[in-house]
């Protein structure tokens, strides 16, 4: 299956850089290697924007953060909550359990969120290195 790399999508789900699409966010892409989570290149490695626009930039993907995990939440419990039929505590628990297990990606997203909605996408940025890696 072909992706359109031009997509803010693909942006989104690969954590590339929003400005070219190709350098990555992180400089491991495991999430879950929680000794590298916030670990992120100063500036793209492709085309050299700064990740770390300003001090204390990120803190704004907090509310990227809990944007993310109150729209998973009510998402899971009402889903889990149709198809079990269980009780309200079990589905809070279980959501509790979840949101703990998905913390390094609800991390990341947000911050890879975040930087999309303050960094924009650079077409003719982004057809020069797309066209220089097919060479
Ligand atoms: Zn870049």
């Amino acid at each position: 299956m072909s992706q359109n790399k031009a997509s803010h999508w693909y942006a989104f789900t690969h954590a590339k850089c929003p400005h070219c699409h190709h350098g990555n966010m992180f400089i491991n892409k495991n999430p879950y290697a929680l000794n590298d989570l916030s670990k992120m290149p100063t500036h793209c490695p492709v085309c050299g924007i700064s990740f770390f626009p300003e001090t204390g930039f990120y803190w704004g993907s907090m509310y990227m953060s809990y944007m993310i995990t109150v729209l998973f939440s009510a998402i899971s419990v009402v889903i889990l909550g149709l198809i079990s039929g269980w009780q309200i505590y079990v589905l809070v628990i279980g959501n509790t359990i979840l949101l703990i297990l998905g913390f390094p990606v609800f991390f990341r997203y947000a911050r890879v969120v975040w930087l999309q909605l303050n960094v924009p996408f650079n077409k003719e940025l982004f057809i020069k290195y797309e066209t220089s890696t097919k060479t």
